[in-house]
């Protein structure tokens, strides 16, 4: 893990809730897809945990600049991230995390909520990117249909042979007839991945749904060994 000096390069709203930040490291970053880094706005005081905030890699490694995605909200940290002008300076801290994709798993399977999708979008990247002949099937639940952060690319992965994505949609009737009504279940997950026991799991998120989908994973009688979760601590 060391410091990184990096420059502000754009925003890319992803819905209206969702925004990706994109920085240029002034040397180059080698981290795992799946890991994350510390922004830190507070350099004086390192223990400001109101300024200095954890986000998880958004892209594959190897692309030269770093993107990192945040659900936005009117925190302090979020108005600092949202009012970053072109060429600004910012100090990151990572890579950090150790639940990363390796490329020696044949069947993953991915149980996500919202947000939690960033270090997935990074893991899909890097494998559709490097030809990886992994089996990834994503269980992506959303509250709203027109608010599924990154929806353009996981449609444009699905459509590889070795990709599956299951679109979820919690508050509303979905007008898309190939996605699902109501919250990640037991029965959606068994029904869905038939050969669930034969794959790794990553669950990331915020810790209430990493917990729910744990539970799911034990509930199946899954080799909870083989269950991988990131807790974004903070929500
Ligand atoms: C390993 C790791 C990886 C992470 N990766 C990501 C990532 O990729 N993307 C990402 O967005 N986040 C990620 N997080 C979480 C991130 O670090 C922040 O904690 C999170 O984004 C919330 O930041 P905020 O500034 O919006 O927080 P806050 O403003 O503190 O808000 C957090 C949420 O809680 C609500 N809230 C705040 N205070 C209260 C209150 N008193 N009562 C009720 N609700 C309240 C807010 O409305 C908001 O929805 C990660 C965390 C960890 C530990």
């Amino acid at each position: 893990m060391k410091e990184i000096r990096a420059t502000f390069l754009d925003r890319i709203d992803r819905t209206e809730t969702v925004s990706s930040f994109r920085f240029l490291p002034k040397e180059p970053v080698d981290f795992c897809a799946g890991q994350f880094l510390q922004v830190i706005f507070d350099q004086g005081n390192r223990t400001n945990k109101s300024l200095n905030k954890y986000l998880s890699f958004s892209c594959r490694p190897g692309k030269g600049f770093i993107e990192l995605t945040k659900r936005k909200s009117d925190s302090d940290f979020c108005k600092k991230l949202l009012d970053l002008k072109k060429e600004d300076e910012v100090l990151l801290k990572g890579p950090m995390g150790t639940c990363v994709f390796d490329k020696a798993f044949e069947k993953i399977a991915f149980l996500i909520g919202g947000i939690g999708i960033t270090p997935v979008t990074s893991m899909l990247e890097h494998i559709v990117y490097n030809n990886l002949p992994v089996d990834a099937a994503v269980v992506y639940s959303n509250l709203q249909e027109n608010d599924i952060p990154f929806k353009g690319e996981f449609d444009l992965w699905r459509e590889k042979e070795n990709i599956r994505v299951i679109y979820t949609i919690v508050e509303e009737n979905p007008q898309n007839k190939d996605y699902f009504k109501g919250v990640i279940t037991a029965d959606l997950v068994s029904s869905q991945i038939p050969d669930f026991k034969d794959r790794i799991f990553f669950i990331s998120g915020p810790p209430k749904m990493v917990e729910a989908m744990r539970t799911i994973c034990q509930g199946l009688g899954c080799d909870m060994n083989k269950v991988k979760t990131e807790n974004f601590i903070g929500y």
